[in-house]
């Protein structure tokens, strides 16, 4: 089963300037269209915020939205509420500087996590599953 993959990758001169994605991060899967939801559209903005304010960049490297292969087959990557952010860029104290002040920024119903290559964030009022494959 091969995911059609269409993805809206904004330039970097375009994060720069604060045109962030509105829409396009979809995925087709067995004829089905799964769009990034509101409130993940809302965490990229915020993630693009923070990296701006907080840690000075001019450009956050989003590698996952619902793209991407994850171990977890009920990932929030499949339901549009997830994404994943680069943090090699990042020095040890700027990421943990970007992952607390990622939280405070996201608020409730969001959660954060960091995993080997990158950060992990998704909207789930109910916490992260047991299991994270994320
Ligand atoms: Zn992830």
């Amino acid at each position: 089963m091969k995911a059609q993959l269409r993805l809206y990758q904004p330039t970097r001169q375009a994060m720069a300037q604060g045109r962030v994605p509105a829409t396009l991060w979809a995925r087709r899967e067995s004829g089905v269209w799964v769009h990034a939801s509101s409130y993940c559209l809302r965490g990229l903005e915020v993630t693009r915020a923070v990296w701006g304010a907080t840690l000075g960049r001019s450009y956050v490297v989003i590698t996952s939205v619902v793209d991407g292969r994850h171990t977890n087959p009920k990932s929030d990557h499949y339901l549009g509420n997830a994404w994943d952010i680069r943090k090699r860029d990042l020095r040890v104290p700027e990421r943990r500087l970007a992952l607390q002040r990622l939280r405070e920024e996201l608020g409730e119903g969001y959660y954060v996590i960091e995993e080997r290559t990158h950060f992990h964030a998704a909207w789930r009022p109910q916490g992260p599953a047991a299991e994270l494959g994320a």
